[in-house]
């Protein structure tokens, strides 16, 4: 750790009255920083808005693009503005990786790397105990798993802002692929125990989530605390697989719906796939999100991935044969040093045949310190923003192919906010945005719905809307089944041709 950071005895002042959050980046940052909201509510904390001025603000960074670290300390500068006074705790990838950036932005914050901040999240479970909540288990640190890694904290969620619950399982990543400096800013795999997994996901059904996303840095290396590996990344033997723990997710809870965050596609396995058509048949969702980062296979290799383009799409083929009208969203970047015009045709090309459901498009950045920074053949920055052009708008017609693919069929839907019209407005099981108006003026949050899918919406062409045919309401999985009265058909809209001027989501 650099002298810079805060060593893992840090001191967060006693009982502040209020607490704000700003939060960037991934996945598992979300989870960390709910798992320190949910701490600080219990110790009778206020959390503010992130605009608002507060006594501690907790700034989470992100280091995954130079862009990610700008935002970063913009955030800091930010917090600092609004609440000149506060106790200031920066962590998160940005400053694990760089603290000197933000010691000089803001001298007086407390930056925490990654590897102490299992210790910040503990002197916050401090606060929970003096306000003698500390029966509660929640507070709890996670134990050491087999391996005697910790992991860096334990995972949360806030029960009342969402209706999905992203439950961390893993940190960290040892791959190193050559554009990455996550496996420097998280540190090597760990994972955390199945126990504190399944902990975690009761306490997410017992507070009303009605679907839970599995989350983590590289979430195939998961092996519940002690693994063998074998080629690619995969176990040949583990404590418990990634497969094994959703197996146990769905026999030892009441989960409605599981989700996976983007997924390795080597980690894709057989057995995975076996959980998703077994016994997670109608509750583990069939959408993938598998990062492909270029489809042009010497790109590939130089970016250090574990797979070419024939393994990727075969893996694509095994899942639409075992899991038909499942959804594969891809990340790719464009740009990488070396990917000259005819690899970026062949990436495009690749990309076009796999007709994925959706594309997340990065444009590449120089990662200080990663082999990549070094490489010949860097790219400009007209020739990166160019295709990321083209990328985005392939993404928008792959999202408007995939919506209107939908029209006809009946989803179940779980809804999460009202749109100004007053629509409500969810996402199917395959992650596609549905509006539908709530059959009798009800709140639908966090309602899951059978949901009649009749047209493309005409502003948006990667939405649809439909009709409601039966609900049921978020009472948790006890939830009463309300059948609705059947109502003939009618007829289905005109599916307007896709604007291709939509964007990266
Ligand atoms: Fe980074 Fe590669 Fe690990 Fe993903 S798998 S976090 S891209 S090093």
């Amino acid at each position: 750790m650099s002298a810079d950071l805060a060593p893992p005895s840090l001191t967060v002042p006693r009982r502040p009255r209020t607490a704000a959050i700003a939060n960037l980046g991934c996945r598992v940052n979300q989870a960390e920083m709910e798992a320190a909201a949910r701490l600080l509510r219990a110790a009778g904390i206020q959390i503010v808005g992130d605009e608002e001025p507060a006594e501690l603000v907790l700034v989470n960074t992100c280091t995954v693009t130079s862009v990610a670290d700008a935002k970063s300390r913009q955030a800091v500068r930010r917090a600092r503005r609004r609440s000149p006074e506060a106790t200031l705790v920066v962590t998160g990838c940005a400053v694990a990786v760089d603290p000197e950036a933000f010691a000089r932005v803001d001298p007086a914050a407390r930056l925490v790397g990654n590897e102490a901040k299992a210790a910040l999240l503990a002197e916050l479970a401090a606060l929970v105990g003096e306000a003698g909540l500390e029966a509660s288990g929640s507070s709890r640190r996670p134990l050491p798993t087999i391996s005697g890694v910790e992991p860096t904290a334990s995972s949360g969620h806030d029960p009342t802002e969402r209706t999905r619950a992203f439950v961390k399982v893993q940190d960290g990543c040892s791959f190193f692929c050559t554009y990455c400096i996550i496996p420097r800013a998280r540190g090597p795999e760990r994972s955390l125990p199945p126990e504190a997994v399944l902990a975690d996901v009761r306490r997410a059904l017992a507070a009303g989530h009605r679907e839970v996303v599995l989350t983590g840095v590289n979430i195939g290396t998961y092996d519940g605390g002690w693994s063998e590996r074998g080629p690619r990344g995969s176990h040949r033997r583990a404590a418990c697989t990634l497969a094994e723990l959703v197996r146990r997710i769905l026999a030892e809870t009441e989960v409605e719906r599981i989700r996976l965050s983007s997924i390795e596609p080597q980690h894709v396995t057989d057995e995975l796939l076996e959980v998703w058509t077994g016994i997670g048949a109608g509750r583990c969702l069939p959408h993938f999100h598998l990062p492909l980062q270029s489809g042009d296979d010497g790109v590939l290799r130089r970016m250090g991935r574990r797979y070419d383009t024939r393994f990727y799409a075969d893996l694509v083929a095994r899942i639409r044969r075992a899991i038909p009208g499942a959804a594969i969203h891809a990340d790719v970047i464009v740009g990488f040093p070396t990917e000259d015009e005819e690899a970026f045709g062949r990436s495009v090309a690749f990309i076009r045949r796999l007709d994925p459901a959706g594309l997340h498009v990065f444009r590449y950045s120089v990662r200080p310190g990663t082999p990549a920074a070094r490489m010949v053949g860097q790219v400009d920055e007209r020739a990166k923003r160019e295709r990321a052009e083209v990328l985005l708008r392939l993404a928008a017609e792959a999202r408007a192919r995939f919506a209107a693919r939908a029209v006809g069929s009946t989803a179940r839907v779980l809804f999460e906010t009202r749109e100004a019209d007053g629509r409500w407005l969810g996402r199917s099981e395959a992650n596609v945005l549905v509006g539908a108006a709530s059959p009798d003026g009800r709140s639908l949050e966090n309602a899951i719905a059978s949901v009649v899918i009749e047209a493309v919406e005409a502003e948006a062409p990667d939405r649809v809307r439909g009709r409601i045919v039966e609900l049921v309401p978020p009472a948790g999985p006890a939830g009463r089944r309300m059948p609705l009265p059947v109502v003939e058909p009618r007829p289905v809209d005109h599916v307007p041709a896709a604007s291709f001027a939509g964007g990266c989501r």
